[in-house]
């Protein structure tokens, strides 16, 4: 079975959620099939082989992707936290939401200078989100290896706010 059709046949559309009108895809049942779960690391994993030293993952469900991928590859993972939540905060950077705006922020000593960090997510959407992680990556002195999620939203065209930037998606809506 091709890796996108294993994505698309666990993916749930959940309408109206986390407001009305947007429809959400809740890729949580992909986490909970062991079989495809491992077959997306293993995917990230041998697709980025020997081209980055950390993982950064975007919380919170970026957080279980990075540490698979992190433990299967042999690096280590770096949480990327919405505010409030690390103890010893480096860098924070704002963006806006289509209401209103959020705030993400990386740890002190996060990155060794010039580390190779593959970011981790589960949906690319406005990319926001993307933005602001890769600007914390590189502020804290990391290299951006590249961006890999589950799903891309197309239509949303995330993408064009990430120019020249390595964005793999494993299948896109
Ligand atoms: P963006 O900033 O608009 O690209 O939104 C991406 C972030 O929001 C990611 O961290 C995703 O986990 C989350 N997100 C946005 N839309 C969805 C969705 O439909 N399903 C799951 N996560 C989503």
């Amino acid at each position: 079975e091709p890796i996108a059709q294993m994505i698309a046949d666990r993916v749930v559309d959940v309408p109206d959620f986390p407001k009305p009108g947007i429809v959400f895809k809740d890729l949580t049942p992909l986490f909970a099939d062991g079989e495809a779960f491992r077959t997306v690391i293993d995917d990230i994993v041998a697709r980025y082989a020997g081209e980055f030293d950390a993982v950064v993952g975007i919380e919170a469900r970026g957080f279980v992707l990075a540490a698979a991928v992190a433990y299967a590859s042999g690096t280590g993972v770096v949480p990327i936290r919405k505010a409030g939540k690390l103890p010893r905060v480096a860098h924070a950077v704002s963006y806006a939401l289509e209401y209103g705006e959020a705030t993400l922020e990386v740890s002190e000593g996060a990155f060794k200078p010039g580390e190779r960090v593959l970011v981790v997510d589960d949906v690319l959407a406005t990319g926001g989100t993307a933005v602001a992680t890769l600007d914390l990556v590189e502020r804290a002195g990391g290299v951006v290896a590249g961006l890999v999620v589950l799903m891309e939203l197309g239509f949303l065209d995330g993408r064009s706010r990430l120019p020249g930037r390595e964005v793999h998606a494993l299948m896109t809506v």
